[in-house]
């Protein structure tokens, strides 16, 4: 979905967040100032924007993620700039400056296409995008953690019913 927020390219609302995607389209090899300009005006955007209180009007208590989608992959210390900045990397997936876009696989639960197949995660919604699939595995583990305490009960009553059964089995032992 394209964003009406100038400096972001995609909004997508999942069922557990929102994503604000952004678009660096340099080549950060042949162009580094321009790609890192880019970068930096855009998220710069996108964070003012999670923070502001026409963020919490549309999208109430969802978290945010900034996803940076880059058409050439960035060198390791912009990769550590986006990690600082909790930002999503996706690299190939959309056209360099001046090109036409490449034409990749979809996600089934934002419904972004343009992936490619290898950075697909396979969950019971479907083929996931990464940003999709991490969210999906922070649910699955708050599940999984909620569960926990009803499943840690069941195993304190397993032992003391097996402790029971051997202190049945004692006593009839030594009945005979
Ligand atoms: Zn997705």
């Amino acid at each position: 979905m394209a964003s009406d927020v100038e400096g972001i390219d995609e909004i997508i609302e999942t069922p557990t967040a929102v994503q604000l995607v952004f678009h660096v389209r340099r080549d950060w090899l042949a162009e580094p100032d321009e790609a890192a300009q880019e970068m930096a005006w855009k998220s710069e955007r996108c964070a003012a924007w999670l923070r502001s209180p026409e963020f919490k009007q549309r999208y109430g208590m969802k978290p945010g993620v900034l996803v940076m989608k880059a058409a050439r992959q960035p060198p390791a210390d912009v990769m550590t700039d986006a990690a600082r900045l909790g930002c999503d990397v996706e690299v190939g997936r959309i056209a360099l400056a001046g090109e036409a876009a490449p034409s990749l696989s979809r996600c089934a639960v934002c419904g972004r296409d343009g992936f490619a197949n290898p950075e697909m995660s396979v969950t019971e919604r479907g083929l996931t995008c990464p940003t999709c699939f991490s969210s999906w595995v922070q649910a699955q583990d708050l599940r999984a953690s909620r569960h926990g305490l009803g499943g840690g009960g069941f195993r304190v009553w397993r032992v003391v019913i097996g402790f029971g059964i051997f202190f049945v089995l004692t006593v009839l032992r030594h009945c005979h």
